[in-house]
């Protein structure tokens, strides 16, 4: 039975698929957006359609950026030969904030997930390895504490090790199973502080 239009099925459909949206808040947003005045709903599908067609991934730290080589990338100030792993964009962005990190990074854009059909293929892996085949003296293992996470620095580390790098793993102060965007600043400064080799 189609109890609304079916534009509106559909405009629900496509916001459920999103992730961390439900059918109800895809409900909820879809009777706001067709409230919203015309140019607000213009402006709102502009800079989808703007951040899909000029946002990429640095080509050395696989971060999303607009330009070629992400502004840490280029910055000549920053240690090119301390690398901090991470799971995606988000996280780079929480260790940023705590500005006590000097390094450079490398993002995975995911994890291994078995679960999930997700392998060492399928996340940034193989382009770190051919970054640590340069100068690089340590890496930082700062994915999350999940099962997913850790199972990731167990294989990235055993790949890097006979290679001669330091590897180090953040250390505890990151709650298990906790996602590094939501954790402060203070106690992602102390994880990194912490860091244990490998
Ligand atoms: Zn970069």
């Amino acid at each position: 039975m189609e109890l609304y239009s079916g534009y509106i099925n559909k405009l629900v459909d496509e916001l459920a698929a999103l992730p961390g949206i439900g059918n109800k808040s895809a409900q909820r947003l879809a009777f706001h957006l067709i409230g919203m005045p015309e140019d607000k709903v213009n402006r709102l599908a502009n800079v989808m359609m703007e951040a899909k067609a000029n946002v990429r991934y640095c080509s050395k730290c696989y971060t999303l950026t607009d330009n070629d080589i992400c502004p840490i990338c280029s910055n000549p100030n920053r240690n090119h030969k301390l690398i901090m792993v991470v799971e995606n964009s988000r996280d780079l962005a929480a260790y940023e904030k705590t500005g006590k990190f000097e390094g450079v990074y490398h993002v995975l854009h995911g994890a291994i997930s078995p679960m999930i059909g997700i392998g060492p293929g399928d996340i940034k892996i193989k382009e770190l390895v051919e970054r640590c085949a340069q100068d690089v003296d340590e890496v930082i293992l700062a994915t999350n504490s999940s099962l997913e996470g850790e199972t990731t620095a167990m294989y990235i580390s055993k790949l890097l090790k006979p290679m001669g790098i330091k590897v180090t793993r953040i250390a505890s102060g990151v709650p298990v199973g906790g996602d590094l965007e939501y954790i402060d600043e203070v106690t992602l400064s102390r994880a990194l502080d912490g860091r244990i080799e490998l």
